[in-house]
């Protein structure tokens, strides 16, 4: 392997220079530039690291990158040569800033057809992907204090915008032994009368978790029961086509009493790969909210560009894509069961088989034990210590002496997530760069000393 050298022009810290805590902390003395809110909003870090992995790059390291959640696979073909030929017709002007009509109505047949409940395209609203609703729908349905349940560990951008909005964030702690699901007994406690919005998401980013009808089932009891009528499930169903050994995907939205309180969020990033495509959508429960968001798309991005949209309706309506997506699940199915069987071989580490999506989510707390994380972690100044967590120190340190990227757990949402040690490695790499990170793990869970060394050169902190 070969030494890392820091280069002068790009110092470790740079990617963390915009970090809204860091800024808070530089303008604490002087008047702030930005609103209370702008210091308020987190991040995605999967973006955030990649600096530092182009910074390994440039000295010439093979980085294998398990930090990535989009998958590797290339734009299939039929949906390729339909953006082409709709650019060729010059569909290539502004648009219905709700989604082009063919799109909304390809929606509408599919969201019916799988969730056995009647859409019209009245309803569904086009994004440029499935993230942009996260926020608005916030936004839209909370006022300051009013709470928004969503899991933890989750995906960021939930956390990150109630605090934005000035909502409650008020997390939903997933258990390894549940194989991070949950059902009504878990969720009844958090529901109060200043629940707004309720986020779920099955299967799963980071852990791979699903859900059976029937957890769909009695969480939806739960929020019939207890949650005010105008709350409503935020029900990201992104990863919905990617599913292992023969699981069926389940909306809440099928579970009667929920279709009215239901937005059903979808996109085109990780069923048909093409994250570049910037197409997502949700579907309200009535024209009068999809209207409200409309009108939030006119007033932030006018509309998505409709030969992606035209694309999109050609990816979810081709007899061809089945095909593409179930290529690409095996593919994921037989990675994981590889890097799950490797990962459960070293020492530290336990992880469990994953039911969708292309997240592993190791617990690494014997890792962070045996290899003096906690300890570490214990001892970095309180301010450090902020930005960071024992996992967290285990991801640099996997990041910059062997050249493998994951995330820490507190990427996922770290209010509350102290004491919980663990790592996302996405699956959405080649086999044998898998294999190459597998073997370089490995090594890493052995390497007491470079650890300690690591963490005395200082370069841990983030
Ligand atoms: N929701 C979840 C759970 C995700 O994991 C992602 C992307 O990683 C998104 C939404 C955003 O997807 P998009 O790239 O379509 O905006």
């Amino acid at each position: 392997m070969k030494a890392l050298i820091y280069p002068k022009t790009i110092s470790r810290r740079e990617p963390e220079r915009f970090a809204p805590a860091v800024i808070a902390q530089r303008t604490k003395a002087r008047k702030r530039l930005f609103s209370d809110r702008t210091y308020r909003i987190g991040s995605e870090n999967a973006f955030r690291i990649g600096p530092q992995i182009r910074e390994l790059e440039l000295q010439g390291h093979k980085v294998i990158k398990c930090n990535l959640g989009e998958p590797d696979f290339p734009l299939a073909k039929h949906i390729a040569d339909e953006i082409k030929r709709q650019i060729d017709l010059d569909l290539t002007h502004y648009c219905d800033p709700q989604g082009i009509l063919p799109l909304r109505e390809a929606i509408a047949r599919i969201v019916s057809r799988t969730r056995k409940i009647d859409i019209s395209p009245d309803c569904v609203v086009v994004f440029p992907g499935g993230k942009p609703p996260i926020g608005l729908t916030q936004q839209t349905y909370c006022n300051p204090g009013d709470e928004v349940i969503y899991p933890s560990p989750g995906f960021p951008i939930y956390e990150s915008f109630a605090g934005y909005v000035g909502a409650r964030p008020v997390p939903l702690h997933l258990q390894e032994e549940a194989d991070f699901s949950f059902g009504g007994r878990e969720i009844a406690p958090l529901i109060t009368d200043r629940t707004r919005v309720i986020i779920l998401n099955f299967p799963s980013n980071p852990t791979g978790g699903v859900s059976t009808r029937e957890q769909l089932e009695e969480i939806a009891d739960v929020i019939y029961a207890k949650a005010p009528d105008q709350v409503r499930i935020y029900s990201d169903e992104i990863y919905e086509d990617i599913l292992f050994d023969r699981n069926h995907h389940h909306s809440i939205a099928s579970v009667p009493e929920m279709t009215e309180r239901t937005i059903i969020v979808g996109g085109v990033s990780k069923s048909f790969a093409w994250t570049g495509g910037r197409v997502g959508w949700a579907v309200f429960p009535t024209t009068e909210e999809a209207a409200v968001f409309k009108n939030l798309n006119i007033n932030y991005f006018s509309c998505v560009p409709a030969y992606n949209q035209m694309g999109a309706a050609v990816a979810l309506e081709s007899p061809l894509s089945a095909e593409s997506i179930s290529r690409m699940c095996d593919a994921f199915s037989e990675r994981r069961d590889l890097m799950v069987a490797g990962l459960n071989s070293i020492s530290g580490i336990r992880c469990r088989k994953p039911g969708g999506a292309f997240y592993l989510f190791p617990n690494i707390a014997g890792l962070c034990e045996k290899l003096g994380a906690i300890e570490a972690y214990r001892k970095m100044p309180a301010g450090d210590r902020e930005q960071s967590s024992p996992s967290t120190l285990v991801q640099m340190f996997l990041l910059w002496r062997y050249q493998v990227a994951t995330m820490d757990r507190r990427s996922f949402g770290s209010i509350g997530s102290e004491g919980q040690h663990y790592l996302r490695i996405s699956i959405a790499t080649a086999l044998d760069d898998l294999k190459i990170g597998l073997e370089r793990i490995h090594k890493a869970a052995t390497d007491i000393d470079g650890f300690q060394n690591f963490i005395k050169e200082g370069k841990h902190v983030c």
